[in-house]
């Protein structure tokens, strides 16, 4: 990989379990208020969502957003007319920007809990494995529905009409055989009408086996309730989407190359003659958090090729279809537990779906739910649940910062400027997640590989939580991008501007007040002036792009006392406190990282030779994103000739897969993983089973390397 590169965002390892917080409930009794100042270190951009519109950069780049700082100025009465730049009002930074940056500086600090944690979303990623034919079948029992999954064999048939190719959906003598399907001959051979053959129908059919390849299914026959006799072999119907279109070479007309393959899936028989099961027998949830969170994610990804098959697989689970159900299934073996994991699909070449949630990962970080077992973060700034749900409020009220500088013309820029494209972060495993052990080549969210190919589950960790490197090397000239729809214009707040604003505390204890003020300060002292502070926070938007560096410093912090007088009624007096910078909550084991995650310079020497620059990962300059992480999943095959491993680009299972890089928590630069060469030097290490596929694709099914847009 040519391209050096600092990938901008690292992890901060989480510390020791999830500490949680004693609570003294009464004890707490310190109220107040902090005044602080920020000082911009690089420009800082917080968007002024009023108006999407601001600068009128080019009209002609449809779905292209400029925005102006944030202010207290209502822009959207601005709308249409294009343009903001001539108004310059006071930049404001929200207190709740502020109040989220603290906050989750404060859960880094105190190893406490990840509120941000997403819980919901399904992990899933594509693999090069190709998934097996099996039937589910369908068992209901006296306390209710249990399922079993069997071996089929693969019969190909081949397919016209609705559901795939345009061309061949023109009018066509479609032959009316009674009791069959409609059909036609094209080619020699009995095209069937894919809309007459729901997914899942059960059909019968003469099984003509093929010296190379998957036997055929012809003749086919819906088979119905009815059906009193049955001569051929039965089957459910498996359909594909359209491959890729191959035209002629000359040009006209489509190739016989374009296969168009329905599936008829047929049960396997050992020699005793018995169907073949291959899993134990399973219950509906157990179903459902296999195959039904795969559909889920085709449906988000707009897929509708398997819109039919989610329908049929419904009725299926209902009682309302037939007893089996055609399906795709790839069995993961664990060597260690000598136990196995089960994925379904809808296809042969898929994705992996996870049962194992992001929240999983965090292990005793997930986020707090209950008063009384909650981490200092949470007893803090509250939790996200409803008070009268158990959840409890914030003790601090953080102000917008003003900026001291009252000309506003002094903190912008004359132009705008569009900046590059910034990525949406995509959970890569071999960023996100902790190599899991010594022997590991590849790991996924749920099992790594070894380099023997060995397949071992895992309960995976998170690398850590995630932060951006300061930019030691920020040029604002170095993030100008084109204009696209994929990027915004913008117009931030130069570097070297300063805010002030105030942190109200209302019932704190002196722990707790100490470790704000460590905060504040990034863990340095408040009588550091902001010029010559070397460690500070990110806050805003763009930190890839190295925006948003601020230098934070405690200006003064004040007690409030509140006494009854039997004359005056309530008074309020206040005085100053000093912060004990030892008595925090700050966990002893976090503060070194904290300080490297923090320091302005860290990334400096890094940087010095000019050779690397800090850039989302790439493979050449203004390469893509997802070329990196496609080229650095690689494969390895065994190779008889040779007597060795050898690195293919294709890997053809999970089994053969390796990471080149990977990247561990405050290392700035990506690893090599270690088990590469050891792969390499393998004689004939265990590696027998990955040459089984031999990736041969087989039906509309396996074009569905191609389809979509990426392939993560
Ligand atoms: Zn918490």
């Amino acid at each position: 990989m040519a391209y050096a590169f600092i990938n901008p965002y690292n992890f901060i390892p989480l510390g020791s379990g999830g500490k949680k917080a004693k609570e003294p409930e009464q004890k707490k009794g310190l109220s107040g208020v902090i005044s602080y100042s920020l000082l911009t270190k690089t420009p800082l951009f917080i968007p002024n969502t009023s108006n999407e519109d601001a600068f009128d950069k080019d009209k002609n780049v449809k779905g292209h957003k400029s925005y102006d700082f944030f202010s207290y100025k209502d822009l959207s009465s601005m709308k249409g007319k294009g343009s903001v730049k001539n108004e310059l009002p006071q930049p404001v930074i929200p207190g709740s920007e502020m109040r989220g940056m603290l906050r989750s500086n404060y859960e880094i600090l105190t190893d406490s809990c990840m509120s941000a944690v997403d819980d919901e979303k399904i992990l899933s990623k594509r693999t090069q494995e190709k998934f097996q034919a099996g039937l589910l079948k369908r068992n209901e029992v006296s306390d209710g529905v249990t399922y079993e999954l069997y071996k089929a064999e693969d019969c190909l048939a081949r397919t016209k009409g609705a559901n795939t190719l345009e061309d061949e959906t023109k009018a066509m003598a479609w032959s009316d055989q009674k009791g069959s399907v409609k059909y036609k001959e094209i080619w020699g051979r009995l095209c069937y009408r894919q809309d007459q053959l729901p997914e899942g129908s059960k059909v019968e059919f003469h099984y003509t086996p093929r010296e190379k390849g998957k036997p055929l299914a012809k003749n086919i026959k819906k088979v119905s309730e009815t059906s009193v006799e049955v001569s051929g072999k039965i089957g459910y119907i498996i359909k594909g989407e359209a491959g890729p279109l191959m035209k002629e070479k000359n040009g006209e007309g489509f190739s016989k190359q374009n296969k168009h393959c329905l599936h008829v899936f047929c049960l396997s028989y050992n020699q005793a003659n018995e169907p073949i099961r291959v899993f134990r027998k399973f219950n509906e949830k157990f179903l459902t958090s296999r195959l039904d969170a795969v559909l889920s994610i085709y449906k988000q990804n707009g897929q509708s090729e398997y819109n039919e098959y989610r329908i049929e697989y419904e009725n299926f689970k209902k009682g309302k279809g037939e007893q089996y159900f055609p399906v795709y299934y790839s069995k993961i073996h664990y060597k260690e537990e000598e136990s196995d994991e089960l994925m379904l699909a809808p296809a042969c070449i898929t994705r992996e779906v996870y049962t194992r949630k992001i929240s999983d990962m965090a292990k005793g970080y997930k986020s707090c739910e209950k008063a009384g077992s909650l981490c200092p973060a949470c007893a803090l700034f509250g939790t996200l649940g409803k008070e009268n749900q158990g959840g409890v409020a914030s003790r601090i009220r953080v102000t917008d910062l003003e900026c001291v500088e009252k000309n506003p013309e002094n903190c912008f820029d004359k132009e705008p400027i569009t900046l590059q494209p910034l990525s949406t972060p995509k959970f890569n495993p071999e960023f996100y997640i902790k190599k899991p052990d010594e022997r590991a080549v590849f790991w996924t969210y749920e099992y790594y590989v070894d380099q023997y190919g060995n397949i071992h589950s895992n309960t995976m960790e998170l690398n850590g939580r995630k932060f951006y490197w300061h930019h030691p090397d920020f040029s604002l000239e170095n993030c100008r991008g084109e204009i696209s729809n994929l990027n915004k214009t913008i117009r931030p707040v130069r570097s070297g501007i300063t805010f002030q604003g105030k942190i109200y505390f209302h019932n704190i204890s002196e722990e707790e007040l100490n470790t704000l003020c460590y905060l504040i300060n990034a863990g340095e002292n408040s009588n550091i002036s902001l010029e010559e502070k070397q460690h500070g926070y990110k806050l805003g938007a763009a930190k890839p792009l190295g925006l948003g560096s601020v230098a934070m410093h405690i200006d003064n912090v004040l007690l409030r006392k509140f006494t009854i007088d039997e004359n005056k009624g309530i008074s309020m007096t206040e005085e100053p406190y000093v912060p004990d910078m030892a008595c925090t909550l700050a966990n002893n084991k976090i503060i070194s990282n904290f300080a490297i995650m923090t320091e302005f310079d860290y990334l400096k020497n890094y940087l010095q030779s000019g050779k690397k620059k800090i850039s989302y990962p790439r493979t050449q300059k203004d390469g893509d994103i997802f070329d990196w992480f496609s080229k650095n999943h690689t494969g390895y095959r065994y190779n008889k000739n040779e007597r060795k491993n050898v690195s293919t680009n294709m890997p053809a299972s999970r089994k053969n897969m390796l990471f080149k890089e990977y990247l561990k928590p405050m290392e700035p630069e990506t690893k090599e993983v270690e088990g590469l060469k050891k792969v390499f030097e393998t004689k004939n290490g265990g590696n027998k089973n990955t040459s089984g596929s031999s990736g041969r694709n087989t039906g509309n099914r396996g074009g569905r390397n191609n389809y979509g847009k990426k392939r993560w």
